[in-house]
């Protein structure tokens, strides 16, 4: 839609890492959890072309199985749904692009979200599973720690749309800049960078320069 700036979707997404790290770290001080440093929280980004996925990861408070399906269980709860049948017949409206319902702005850019979340304190994870508003699946997943993993599936490229542009680091860096003030902790990404192979002893006069290509934080 002409209306829509889709990347905000990032800023949304950042933003709940942002306050779920925030919400362990109160807890943390309130209730003096020990094991926990200020310094340790953080926001990971990475973009794999392969498979067009991107995923955000923090290590926020997290979900149960419950708020799981609470919190992202309906979008009728923001009152977009409602809003969205009643003016089914303007197709110039995008709902979501235009108000900005938080989480689900995800599904602008993607054709699946899987979020995989550990609370703080529990050692069950759980992976919510949707294709839009169609509806979502939960199920048991593991986790190595507890925070939320979110993966989006990127949707196929259209004539007009390059969803592409979200898997590319300089686009990625740009909008992290652009968003990191509603951020409160570091934002880390996962990095391709190409380097030089170290020279063989044995290598010839003719020897040319090999090179690697390798994820770098
Ligand atoms: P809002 O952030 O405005 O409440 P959202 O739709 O973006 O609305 O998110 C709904 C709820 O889902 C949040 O209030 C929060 O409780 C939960 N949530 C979303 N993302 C995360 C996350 N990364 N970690 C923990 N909880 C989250």
């Amino acid at each position: 839609s002409i209306y829509t700036h889709k990347e905000i979707f990032l800023r949304e997404l950042f933003a709940n890492a942002s306050d779920a790290i925030d919400k362990l770290y109160y807890k943390s001080l309130a209730e003096g959890a020990t094991g926990l440093n200020r310094d340790d929280f953080q926001i990971f980004l990475a973009a794999d072309k392969d498979s067009r996925t991107l995923r955000i990861r923090d290590n926020g408070i997290g979900m149960t199985q419950e708020e799981l399906d609470q919190n992202l269980g309906v979008i009728a709860k923001s009152g977009s749904l409602k809003f969205k049948s009643e003016n089914e017949k303007n197709e110039d409206i995008d709902i979501i692009g235009q108000f900005g319902v938080g989480f689900y702005s995800a599904f602008m850019v993607a054709k699946n979200v899987v979020v995989t979340s550990r609370a703080w304190g529990s050692d069950e994870a759980w992976s919510w599973d949707s294709d839009g508003i169609e509806g979502y699946t939960i199920k048991q997943a593991e986790k190595d720690s507890h925070g939320t993993t979110i993966t989006l599936t990127l949707k196929d490229n259209t004539d007009d749309e390059d969803y592409d542009l979200f898997l590319n680091e300089h686009e990625l860096k740009a909008l992290i800049k652009r968003y990191s003030n509603y951020v409160r902790y570091p934002i880390v990404m996962e990095c391709e960078v190409t380097r030089a192979l170290p020279k063989p002893e044995d290598a010839g006069d003719d020897y040319q320069t090999e090179y690697e290509t390798v994820s770098e934080i």
